[in-house]
């Protein structure tokens, strides 16, 4: 495929430095592994990204949506066709006790938003490095809250570039499993229905939970966070730290020393050596207790 006029089409609509011909996705996810976009895009504006859509469909190019790339793995081989990366589209703003959030936007910075007009739900998400997109995609939530639990509605663009207001009892939301998975919407914005609160209160519950973040998960490497899903039941980085694969590497890629749920690429690490790993954990724990451990971050893109 001839990417140089599609380029040229592109920037009709779009700023040159937001368009990337064979872009390295390692720059882009926290793992920091993974091959290059064909045709990395950055939108600025809910035009250039329709502008964006049509032009890529009418190429017939496959579409990937990247917001933080704090939960996916990208393999060696790179994205086909267009990857749009959110990113660019952060506007945050209060109306009384909503918070609207564009899809870009950094879900901490949310919840810093909510914390300064005093208002109380998005603490929880105070240390998830995910964009308020990414973490409604996947239902994002830690130490006792979740997305669903603030959510008022969504608002998705169609690939045809129609745009769509969803309520919250029209999208399935539940343990790390969204209708989003289903549907090929492009997250545009989420406005969250907060509470007034004391902001001493909500900060001092921030700070717990920081603390308890900074304590036990290895952030000092590239990761993708918690690789498993809770199995019903149990806990995932219990049954890896009890099946003794802490510290085991395969290539550049670790099974944490220091929290047993996180692959960390401690060297250099392909993205084969990090999915060849995940096998691993899964296939030893499967032996060990026979529980089966579903995978929580996302694969994008072909082998090399
Ligand atoms: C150190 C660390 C700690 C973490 N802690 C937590 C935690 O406590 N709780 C938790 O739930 N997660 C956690 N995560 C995982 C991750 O931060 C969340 O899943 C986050 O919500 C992902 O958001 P993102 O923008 O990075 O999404 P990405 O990784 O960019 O994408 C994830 C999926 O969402 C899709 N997507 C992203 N944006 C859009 C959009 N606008 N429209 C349509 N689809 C979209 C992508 O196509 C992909 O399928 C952690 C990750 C790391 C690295």
């Amino acid at each position: 495929m001839k990417y140089e006029p599609i380029y040229n089409e592109l920037i009709k609509y779009m700023k040159t430095e937001n368009i990337r011909l064979s872009e390295p996705l390692r720059d882009h996810v926290y793992t920091k592994l993974g091959g290059k976009a064909d045709l990395f895009v950055t939108p600025e504006s809910i035009e250039e990204l329709q502008a964006a859509l049509e032009i890529g469909k009418a190429h017939d190019l496959p579409l990937t949506v990247l917001g933080s790339g704090s939960n996916v793995i990208i393999k060696d081989g790179g994205i086909r066709g267009l990857t749009i990366g959110m990113g660019k589209l952060t506007n945050l703003s209060i109306e009384g006790e909503r918070l609207h959030a564009q899809a870009g936007a950094a879900i901490i910075e949310a919840s810093r938003l909510a914390l300064d007009f005093g208002l109380s739900g998005l603490e929880f998400a105070c240390g998830i490095p995910g964009s308020v997109g990414g973490a409604l995609f996947m239902n994002a939530g830690a130490y006792g809250g979740q997305i669903s639990d603030v959510l008022e509605r969504a608002t998705v663009m169609t690939q045809s570039g129609d745009v769509l207001m969803i309520d919250k009892g029209d999208l399935e939301l539940s343990y790390r499993k969204t209708t989003f998975m289903d549907s090929d919407y492009i997250i545009l914005e989420a406005e969250f229905k907060l509470d007034t609160a004391d902001p001493v209160v909500i900060k001092a519950k921030m700070d717990v939970l920081t603390e308890a973040r900074e304590s036990k998960q290895p952030l000092e490497y590239p990761s993708c966070g918690s690789v498993f899903k809770r199995p019903p039941g149990h806990f995932a980085g219990k049954l890896i730290q009890d099946s003794k694969m802490q510290g085991v590497r395969i290539g550049g890629a670790e099974v944490s020393k220091k929290h047993a749920g996180f692959i960390v690429n401690i060297d250099n690490s392909t993205s084969k050596d990090y999915l060849d790993l995940i096998d691993l954990v899964r296939t030893t724990v499967k032996s060990t207790f026979d529980v089966d451990l579903d995978t929580e971050v996302i694969v994008l893109g072909e082998d090399e």
